[in-house]
């Protein structure tokens, strides 16, 4: 149960009660991810997630009772849902932009023994994991997912050059993303030299270490002294969204997709934006379609996640995981195993 920042504790609660249409499902792991570090260290936004609660949204387990009412799933069924369900009726689901539902539905819960799939979610978001797949695998889904959103917002096409500021998580699913499309130069910016290490064994072309190097000069020298075609901001802090603004060519496009501390203000040069048509855009979560997209491509290997998970851990230890997490140069995602 989360109460607060960095206060994880360990509960006894009762395994929920199936009402209609909902599904109840054994987790089978469960996957350590970017968003849950920062919820645990710097806080977290209401809309998202009501304190206290049982942590984590990355999943994937066996379905193990199903609720009055529905002819899918089937108890036994390997599957993983959510972690969102947009209403489908709401002016924004109307407008075909499910991941700015205002009525989104979020579900929590994921290092449990037990997580209930809520109605909606059993019909919009929930999938059927292919044999071949891991549940660790499968838990992936969801932050590819958002991946898959942004890139396809960013519009990243073959033969562009892309930098990525993090690399993180979600900044490397970036990269794995971007290559696959067919991009011609991959440019990973961290601060961490291990890190960007682990870039280049995923297919970085080129890494450039930030606490040693003038980035917007390295970025240029790379392009040919005009900046990448599209720069991916993967960390959500003011200084890296400024930062991406000076990495972009003229004409290129600028992917704001880390979220930033409540009450941030970033800095815009109007020249740029007119004279040299940059686009500069933000990117919010993802789409029932994503989801399914992104389960799809990690079953057949097109975007393999498998290296992400860099150590596995025990539900017991969750609060020592974060703590490795929070202090760890190294480690990209722990599964977490009931
Ligand atoms: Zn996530
Ligand atoms: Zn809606």
């Amino acid at each position: 149960m989360l109460y607060g920042v960095k206060d994880l504790r360990i509960e006894g609660t009762p395994t929920p009660r199936v009402e209609a249409g909902e599904v109840l499902v054994k987790v089978k792991a469960a996957t350590t991810c970017g968003t849950d570090l920062k919820i645990f260290q710097r806080g977290y936004v209401e809309k998202i997630i009501k304190l206290p609660t049982i942590f984590g949204h990355e999943w994937a387990g066996e379905v193990v009772e199903v609720g009055e009412g529905l002819e899918w799933p089937e108890k036994g069924m390997r599957v993983r849902a959510g972690n969102s369900a947009p209403c489908l009726h709401c002016t924004m689901c109307q407008k075909g932009k499910y991941n700015l539902c205002e009525n989104m539905i979020w579900l929590w819960g994921a290092y449990a023994e037990y997580i209930k799939i809520p109605a909606r979610m059993v019909l919009v978001n929930t999938q059927e994991i292919p044999t071949h797949v891991s549940y660790e695998e499968a838990a992936i889904t969801e932050p590819l997912a958002c991946v898959l959103h942004g890139a396809e917002e960013a519009g990243i096409k073959l033969g562009d050059s892309v930098a990525i500021i993090g690399a993180g998580p979600i900044g490397l699913l970036h990269l794995l993303t971007a290559k696959k499309i067919g991009v011609e130069k991959a440019i990973v910016i961290d601060l961490v030299e291990e890190r960007l290490n682990f870039a280049e064994k995923l297919g970085a072309d080129e890494t450039i270490n930030a606490g040693k190097t003038d980035v917007p000069e390295a970025v240029r020298k790379l392009t040919n002294g005009y900046g990448a075609d599209v720069v991916i901001e993967a960390i959500g802090l003011q200084a890296s969204w400024e930062q991406a603004l000076k990495l972009v060519r003229k004409g290129g496009t600028v992917l704001e997709f880390g979220g930033c501390p409540p009450g941030t203000e970033i800095r815009v040069n109007p020249e740029m934006l007119h004279y040299g048509e940059v686009t500069v855009m933000g990117a919010f979560h993802t789409t029932p379609l994503h989801f399914r997209k992104a389960l799809n491509l990690i079953a057949s290997r097109t975007i393999d996640v498998r290296p992400l998970i860099t150590r596995r851990m025990k539900l017991e230890e969750i609060r020592e995981a974060f703590e490795i997490l929070a202090t760890s140069k190294s480690e990209i995602k722990i599964a977490i195993n009931p």
